[in-house]
């Protein structure tokens, strides 16, 4: 088998900001270390059920960076001496508000080596509408300490379509991650979700209409790119070789196993996820079977979210057959609009075809 990705779920956060819909909530330190300690044990009774290495770990959430040091270093340590090979990517994703030096040292020397911070804009404005305590300094800083501790590969979170935004502030916003020197960045699209408060108050919101925030996404790709950041994926920038190993095998269709309430598996062939209940996680894990995994159509449309696309060679090597006449066919009238591109090695989505993504592969798969 090869090395899998290990995904461990922290639904922790401070406080609830007012656009998202993730599984997290506020909680107390008791409850929160009765969790890490199940954790800590599901790793080590996951790690006797499947005879495997892990090569990624990703501590997601939530607001993991909310755990005490001596925690994360706790799961980590559980995760290398169960799972991880010695070469693995280990990432954090932390809350830039309230992080000190002292943590991005230890968190360092426990083995941490990739952190993902939520910078969202540089704007404190824009942050603050988006429920975010931080303020741009507080980022600054947060990324200070983690280079200073050996911390280089580093991730920032920004956000298109941010209540009143406008290309001018994402430009500043970008300039400001070029100015930090970090390798990758994640641009997401805000969505007002449903039973969020911003679902409640989108009319009075200014959000920037569909137009401008497909203009931001452009915009964003292209100044990103003039820097050495090129895109690898529909969200995701990165510079030569530091793209995130961990996410890219959720893109590629490879196996991971996820840990915690919320968490989603894909193992030998078949999906299963624990259920958004961490009271039930930590009384005692329960996985519900979410159907198998691993078909062409599953594969082809994770794939087509990398700019690298679908590779005649890969599905050959992986299904034994070529890439199918019929996907061929239908990409056929996107490619005429400029949004599929093809040749006989590959199939893949142009930028612009990424912003239809959803509508092109409803159509083609
Ligand atoms: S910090 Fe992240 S997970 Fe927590 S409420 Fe805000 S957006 Fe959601």
């Amino acid at each position: 088998m090869e090395n899998i990705g290990l995904y461990l779920h922290i639904p922790f956060c401070s406080s609830k900001c007012p656009y998202c819909d993730f599984y997290s909530f506020r909680s107390d330190r008791e409850f929160i270390s009765r969790y890490v300690d199940k954790m800590n044990a599901e790793i080590i009774k996951k790690s006797g059920e499947i005879n495997c290495k892990a090569d990624t770990l990703y501590i997601g959430g939530g607001t993991p960076s909310l755990l005490g040091f001596s925690q994360i270093a706790q799961l980590v340590s559980t995760a290398k001496s169960r799972f991880l090979t010695r070469d693995s990517e280990i990432t954090l994703e932390c809350n830039p508000y309230g992080v000190t030096e002292e943590f991005f040292n230890k968190i360092s020397e426990c083995g941490v080596n990739r952190i993902s911070l939520g910078l969202q804009s540089a704007n404190d404005e824009e942050r603050r509408k988006l429920g975010r305590r931080a303020g741009c300094e507080d980022v600054k800083r947060a990324i200070y300490y983690a280079q200073k501790s050996g911390i280089e590969n580093i991730s920032l979170d920004v956000m298109l379509g941010i209540p009143e935004s406008t290309l001018d502030s994402l430009e500043k916003t970008l300039e400001f991650c070029v100015s930090r020197g970090v390798p990758h960045i994640s641009c997401y699209m805000l969505k007002i979700e449903e039973n969020t408060p911003f679902f409640k108050m989108r009319e009075r919101l200014n959000l920037p209409d569909d137009d401008a925030v497909a203009d931001m996404y452009l915009f964003a790709c292209e100044y990103l790119e003039s820097h050495g950041i090129k895109q690898y994926e529909i969200s995701n920038f990165s510079v030569e070789g530091r793209e995130s190993r961990h996410n890219l095998k959720y893109w590629r269709c490879e196996e991971y196993l996820g840990i915690g309430a919320s968490a989603h598996s894909f193992l030998n062939g078949k999906r299963f996820y624990c259920k958004n209940d961490a009271e039930g996680f930590v009384k005692e894990p329960r996985y519900v079977f979410d159907g198998d995994g691993g078909s062409f159509e599953e594969f082809a449309m994770l794939k087509l979210r990398l700019t690298e696309g679908v590779l005649e060679s890969e599905v050959k090597e992986r299904f034994g057959f070529k890439i199918p006449e019929k996907l061929r066919l239908g990409a056929e009238k996107f490619i005429d609009l400029g949004l599929v591109c093809a040749d006989e090695n590959s199939l893949r989505l142009t930028r612009k075809g990424f912003l239809l993504s959803n509508s092109i592969l409803a159509e083609i798969l």
